[in-house]
Order: C-alpha cells, then sequence, then structure tokens
C-alpha cells in the first residue's frame, strides 16, 4: 500500500460550514411539505391531525416552555412516551434548544428506569398519561427529576403525587416564534440506553451530525426508497433508537407521517393503514406477526402497503414470504442496534443479484440482514481479528465504523472502539460477494456443541415457518456430555395443534441431525424490553433440562 506524502496543511474548502441541526429537518419540512399531514392516536384523546408547518411551530411553543421551565443547552430532558405527535415534537424541540432528550424505555424493569434516570440526570420528565402511576412509583427514587409533564391536553390532564403540569397548557402560553439557536453539530441530541441484558444498561449520545447524515442515508432508494408520496409509519418506539430515524428520515422526504401510539396489535394498524393510506411502516418481528394473523382472521388486504422494515431481530423468512405472496407487501429486513443510531445494514436488490433472477433475489432479501451502505463500514474478523473471506459462509465477529457509530458510552472512561475506530457489535456474522451480511446469532447466544457451533437463529427460522408455529425459541442447555445442546421453546397460534415430532422431523429436512433440538417445549415465549426472545430467562428457566 501506498501512503500519500503528508503537505504540512490541507487547502480549506470554500463552502459555508453550516452545522447540521436535527431542526433544521423540521424547519424544511415546514418549508418544502408544510402542508403534508402528522397523524397520531393519542391516550384517551382523539386522533390528533396536523402539518409539518404547524409541527414546526409546535415545537417552538414545547421550547419556550421548556425553556421557562429553565432548560439550558447540555441538559439532558427525560421523555417516557409513546409514538405520538408530542414525543414527535420533544425530538425537535429539545433537541433545537441544545439540550439532549433522554427517550427512556417504559417497558424496562423499575431498578432499570431509575437507574437510566439517575444516571443521565434530566432535572425534567414529560410522560404519556399512561405512565402515571409508573412515575409516581419512581418519582421518590429518582434524583435529579424536579418538574413532571404530563402530555396530554386539559380535559384529560391529572396532576398526580408528582404534581405533574399539562403539556398543552404550557404550550398555549407560548407563541412558538423562536429564534433558534445554533447548536454545534457534534453536540449531542439523544441520549439512547441499550436495555441491558447484560448488567447494566448503557447510554449511547448520539450527535446532531449523526441524527442528520443517518436521516439522508436512510431515506436513499438503496434503503428505505422514501419519495414524497409514501406515507409513513413508525411501529418501532420512539423511545427505542429514535424509532430507526423515521422521525426524521419521514420529514426530510416530505413523507407523511402516521403515529400509533401505543397500539400495536393488528387490527388497529389495520386501521391506520387503511384510513390513513399508509405506504410504509417499519418495527420487530413480533408486530408483524399479529399484523399477519390479523389479515388472515379478517381475510382483509393491507391498503396501499407496499414496503415494510422489519429488524431487531431476525426477521422469519416464512414471514416475508407470506407479505410478499400473499399480499404483495415487500419486507425489507434492516440490522441494526442502539450503537449505530440504529440503521446498520438494510437488504435491498442489486443488479448483481437481479441477474440471477428473481428467486435470487428473495432469498438474499429474506435470508440477509442487509447489505452494505454508505456510511457504515463492516468488518467481519476471526478470534485472531483477521478479515475472514467474503464467501457468505465464514463467520466471525461483526465489527462497525462510521459517523453514526458510537464511539465512547455516556459517562463512561474509555472508548468502546479499538484504535481504529472499530466496534464490536456482539453478533456473529457473515459477509458475501453481493455486500449482504448474515447474523448467525449474537456471541452469548450461539449454541456450542461438542466443539461446534450451532446457530439459534437458523433454527428459530426453520421452526418457525412450520405451520400454527408463532414464536420459536432456540437456547443452548448445559449437556453432561456435548456441553450445550440446543432447546427448542414453541408458542402455537390460539387454536393450533403443532406436535413436537412433526416439527422436528420438518427441522431435519434443512439442517444436519446433529444440529436438531434435543428437546421441544410448548410455552409461552418471553419477549425483552425491546421486543426480543429473552433468551436469558429461557436459558435460566430451562437450565436443569439435560442434566
Ligand atoms: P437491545 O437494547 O435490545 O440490545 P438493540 O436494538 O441495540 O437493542 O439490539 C441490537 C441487536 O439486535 C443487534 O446487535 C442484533 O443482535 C440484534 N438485531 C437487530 N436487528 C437484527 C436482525 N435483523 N436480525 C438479527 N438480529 C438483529
Amino acid at each position: 500500500m501506498t501512503t500519500p506524502a503528508t503537505s504540512p496543511a490541507t487547502l480549506p474548502g470554500l463552502m459555508q460550514p453550516a452545522p447540521l441541526q436535527i431542526i433544521d429537518i423540521l424547519r424544511f419540512a415546514a418549508t418544502a411539505h408544510g402542508s403534508v399531514e402528522v397523524v397520531s392516536r393519542l391516550i384517551d384523546e382523539p386522533i390528533a391531525r396536523s402539518t409539518y408547518a404547524e409541527e414546526f411551530r409546535r415545537a417552538g411553543q414545547a421550547a419556550g416552555a421548556l425553556v421557562r421551565l429553565g432548560a439550558r443547552s447540555g441538559d439532558r430532558i427525560a421523555s417516557l412516551a409513546w409514538n405520538t405527535h408530542r414525543h414527535f415534537e420533544l425530538f425537535y424541540a429539545v433537541t433545537g434548544l441544545g439540550a439532549v432528550l433522554n427517550t427512556v424505555n417504559p417497558r424496562l424493569f423499575d431498578e432499570q428506569i431509575v437507574f437510566i434516570l439517575n444516571h443521565a440526570e434530566p432535572d425534567i420528565l414529560l410522560f404519556d398519561k399512561t405512565f402515571l402511576p409508573l412515575v409516581e412509583r419512581l418519582a421518590p427514587q429518582m434524583k435529579t427529576v424536579t418538574k413532571f409533564v404530563m402530555l396530554c391536553d386539559r380535559t384529560v390532564h391529572e396532576v398526580g403525587a408528582v404534581g405533574a403540569l399539562c403539556y398543552e397548557d404550557l404550550l398555549e402560553a407560548e407563541h412558538g416564534d423562536l429564534t433558534w439557536p445554533v447548536v454545534d453539530e457534534n453536540a449531542g441530541a439523544f441520549l439512547c440506553y441499550t436495555s441491558g441484558t447484560t448488567g447494566d444498561p448503557k447510554g449511547v449520545l448520539y450527535s446532531h451530525r449523526a441524527v442528520v447524515l443517518h436521516a439522508m442515508a436512510s431515506g436513499l432508494s438503496s434503503a428505505f426508497g422514501f419519495t414524497a408520496f409514501d406515507v409513513v409509519m413508525p411501529c418501532s418506539s420512539l423511545f427505542h433508537a429514535t424509532a430507526w430515524g423515521l422521525p426524521f428520515a419521514a420529514p426530510i422526504n416530505g413523507c407523511k407521517l402516521v403515529l400509533p401510539c401505543e397500539r400495536m396489535d393488528g387490527a388497529s394498524l389495520q386501521e391506520l393503514i387503511l384510513s390513513e393510506g399508509v405506504t410504509f411502516s417499519g418495527g420487530v418481528p413480533t408486530i408483524w406477526t399479529m399484523y399477519l394473523e390479523h389479515l388472515e382472521r379478517t381475510g382483509q388486504a393491507p391498503g396501499q402497503l407496499k414496503r415494510l422494515v422489519i429488524g431487531g431481530s431476525a426477521v422469519p423468512r416464512a414471514m416475508a414470504e407470506k407479505f410478499k405472496k400473499t399480499h404483495g407487501v415487500q419486507v425489507l429486513q434492516i440490522w441494526g442496534m442502539t450503537e449505530t443510531a440504529p440503521l446498520g445494514v438494510i437488504a435491498t436488490p442489486t443488479p448483481a443479484l437481479a441477474a440471477l433472477g428473481e428467486e435470487a433475489i428473495d432469498e438474499a432479501i429474506w435470508t440477509r440482514q442487509g447489505r452494505l451502505q454508505f456510511g457504515i463500514e463492516l468488518r467481519v474478523v476471526d478470534d485472531q481479528g483477521n478479515d475472514v473471506p467474503r464467501d457468505g459462509e465464514s463467520s466471525g465477529a461483526l465489527l462497525v465504523r462510521g459517523p453514526w457509530t458510537i464511539r465512547r458510552y455516556f459517562r463512561a472512561p474509555a472508548d468502546a472502539v479499538n484504535a481504529e475506530g472499530w466496534f464490536d457489535t456482539g453478533d456473529i456474522a457473515t459477509l458475501d460477494q453481493f455486500g449482504f451480511m448474515r447474523i448467525t446469532d449474537r456471541k452469548k447466544d450461539v449454541i456450542k456443541s461438542g466443539g461446534e457451533w450451532i446457530s439459534s437463529i437458523d433454527l428459530e427460522n426453520i421452526a418457525v415457518a412450520y405451520p400454527g408455529v408463532k414464536i420459536a425459541a432456540v437456547v443452548g442447555i448445559p449437556h453432561p456430555k456435548w456441553e450445550e445442546r440446543p432447546l427448542l421453546v414453541l408458542e402455537t397460534h390460539p387454536g393450533a395443534e403443532v406436535d413436537a415430532a412433526s416439527v422436528l422431523a420438518h427441522m431435519a429436512e434443512h439442517i444436519a441431525k446433529w444440529q436438531l433440538p434435543d428437546q421441544v417445549v410448548f410455552d409461552a415465549v418471553p419477549l425483552t424490553a425491546t421486543g426480543k426472545i429473552d433468551k436469558k430467562t429461557l436459558r435460566r428457566a430451562y437450565a436443569d433440562r439435560y442434566s
């Protein structure tokens, strides 16, 4: 490799050094797509309809109200809130002030919520009415929160034991014509915590620059492929890694935005999909399992819905196939994590694949997590840190790097990346010659049997395709002879009759015999606060199964 000779100085560029600021996304949408609607379900209130122009004004009012409550740049301001237009406004109001929005996942355990709030140290907490009992219960343990605001209007407002102020009353007192400060593009904007499946939750502090670049990249035709004709409904939670950046990518592209609040059941989603003309949605697989079930039960069709991005855990191939073949909906799998703000890769077709035929495209899109995107570099390395061949077979630790990848956790003493800036994701993956990446497991979930590795994701994917199976979970259970052996836990659709021997016979058609689970258990499959299969709980529950 040749290294270019270093010159003493580079020639300064002569373009404007305008910082990338999150508020400019909403300002742009208000100017260029001002009449495009933002529609939101709410708790105990009718559906709210506004526009990007109104949302920009309301964000100004919210920012004014926060300043009146004492907010300053650099402060953390916490939210415990669903997918609503009020939470959406706060994404812009808080960050537009140069403060940091700490979106707390309300599905976490009490101790984790308290840990996060005491670690982030917000003074103000804004919450949806649903969470009043939670906030009242935990308030005595919150060391820094002194002001509570309920995200509601006067008609449903409750002061509660915490003396909560009413959000709409606060907004009404503000004119919203704010002069937004200029904020450094490298300043913190969102503080999102990982769910802490191992140890305490860790804070990832997104900068304005990371969020804006991510928003620009995720709308591209090689990714979500947004146009101003799209109607986007984020079903990934606004409190979890900013709902995959959809609250930014939608306004940047002038897409109508539909916010389902907490109602992610099949019937409620279908109602919005039909009434609002939703063309694009995204969320974890469990939501779309419920949605498919609803379509099947009612015989309904998914209206204008064209594209679904699904990620957070592996998309069952059977689900993607069903969406396409029965309903004409294209599933795009994504992989990412809180630490990648969160989009890493997305599975979209390429001409090289198309040349191999439609089946090759389906196969790649349904069974791979996604392909390389500009802005996030990937490496798959072996135990010695050497790159493994890009053959779609050789697996290793997945490392990532780029402008929206974490450098250091909030308040951590050292960087989370190596000297070259690579972050170890904790996932095991393969890369192929087309640039497609496949996750075979999380490092801690891979099953080690007799010196060989078994991918729990592969086994789950095959088992869940069996008729009547709703969720399939595979975990490694300690075994006296083989170190670990797979156990299959099946949750079936209500009323479905599934027998273990038939599922195993079906699996045996697709995998080597030694990979077959030794036992099958029929049980409800527990999920984590971010909608993933809770393997820790399963491993604990069945720890003695093979001893
Ligand atoms: P949590 O707090 O639940 O860990 P994250 O969103 O940060 O939340 O989780 C990221 C992890 O989720 C990834 O490291 C990976 O293991 C898993 N994941 C995300 N998307 C996929 C996918 N499409 N297929 C398989 N695993 C995925």
